[in-house]
């Protein structure tokens, strides 16, 4: 591991209170949701944590997978909290006479959700999602889209993107003061969190793993590969959620701003019920309001963690977001706020439980 020597005084905001706070923050989220990082091909998002994480770790590694790993000491036990740097995206498939690419989805993508999208590839090239006759559809599979990089023939198109390449959805985060729309909200805005944690954390009382995972989206293999390195005592995901909050939504207990959700369960995990306490009691102690989570699908890193060696307690703070998977997906910096307020309230006593 690489040391950094002695920890700088964070530069930036000291809370989450005032307006520049804010402002802040969401600056952080979206320099971090505007970058590309498909699963399977995270260097830039790595990147940038890297740089971020400067002065702000007792040490920083790199592991096999390309897991960004930062420890800060502490004399309790070790405490891996996990966010994704992955996102959802696209890969080539086939390129047809006329140019026109044929795409796969990596990880959870809705076709019906995907016409008129544009996606940017790793070496910037850009292409806007197209549907074949839509009214004679009858169900929307990924084989009746394609995608227009702009190009009339196949060469145009070998010169610009291959048979393999991966691309993401493409648009800037638009601010629309207390909620923000970006892509990759899922899991920037974990990241961020993390990020931010570890700038606020001033004595931890654990030894903390700040863990920034690869694909997660394609079934949490990052954050399988690091729970062995690390061999955790406990386990914490920090991840985007569903809400149910929009018109005809599915009956799901959860709505952005009403603070971070501390999971109960989901296809992958039921929380280990101390380590729900924990969360609890912290978001209390913190004067953090939140939510319960319970989802019949879905999954996030701490359904690896928590399967991780001879077992590891573990648990969630998930961030509600609306339009989850789509390249508009919308939070309030309420429930991030409060999401980093909750963690740091409960990395400053040893965790028991
Ligand atoms: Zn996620």
């Amino acid at each position: 591991m690489k040391s950094v020597k002695g920890l700088e005084e964070s530069k930036g905001p000291k809370d989450l209170k005032t307006s520049k706070d804010l402002k802040d923050l969401k600056d952080l989220i979206g320099e971090l949701a505007g970058i590309q990082g498909p699963s399977g091909s995270e260097e830039q998002v790595r990147a940038a944590i890297l740089e971020k994480l400067e002065g702000l770790a007792d040490e920083v590694k790199v592991d096999a997978l390309g897991n960004v790993i930062a420890v800060r000491h502490g004399k309790g036990p070790k405490v891996m909290l996990s966010a994704h740097m992955d996102e959802i995206g696209v890969i080539v498939t086939h390129i047809d006479e006329k140019g026109f690419l044929r795409f796969a989805p990596v990880g959870g993508l809705n076709p019906h959700r995907l016409p008129g999208a544009r996606v940017a590839f790793l070496n910037g090239a850009i292409g806007v999602i197209g549907v074949e006759k839509l009214e004679e559809i009858k169900e929307l599979k990924f084989a009746r889209l394609y995608i227009d990089i702009g190009v009339t023939d196949k060469a145009g198109a070998e010169a610009k993107v291959k048979i393999g390449d991966t691309a993401v959805m493409w648009r800037p985060m638009e601010d629309l003061g207390q909620r923000v729309v970006a892509k990759a909200l899922d899991d920037r805005i974990g990241c961020a969190i993390l990020l931010e944690v570890l700038r606020l954390l001033k004595k931890p009382m654990n030894e903390t793993y700040f863990v920034f995972t690869v694909e997660e989206e394609l079934g949490r293999r990052g954050a399988s590969t690091s729970a062995f390195g690390i061999d955790p005592g406990y386990g914490i995901a920090v991840d985007a959620t569903i809400t149910g909050d929009t018109p005809e939504a599915p009956k799901v207990a959860l709505a952005l701003g009403k603070g971070p959700a501390i999971k109960v369960k989901d296809s992958s995990l039921i929380s280990h019920p101390g380590v729900r306490k924990l969360l609890i009691a912290a978001a209390e102690e913190a004067g953090v309001p939140y939510q319960l989570e319970v989802l019949d699908f879905g999954g996030n890193d701490a359904g690896a963690i928590h399967l991780t060696r001879a077992g590891v307690p573990s648990g969630t703070v998930s961030i509600p977001i609306r339009y989850v998977h789509t390249p508009s997906e919308m939070a309030d910096l309420d429930d991030v706020a409060g999401a980093i307020k909750l963690l740091v309230a409960l990395l400053e006593k040893p965790l028991a439980i």
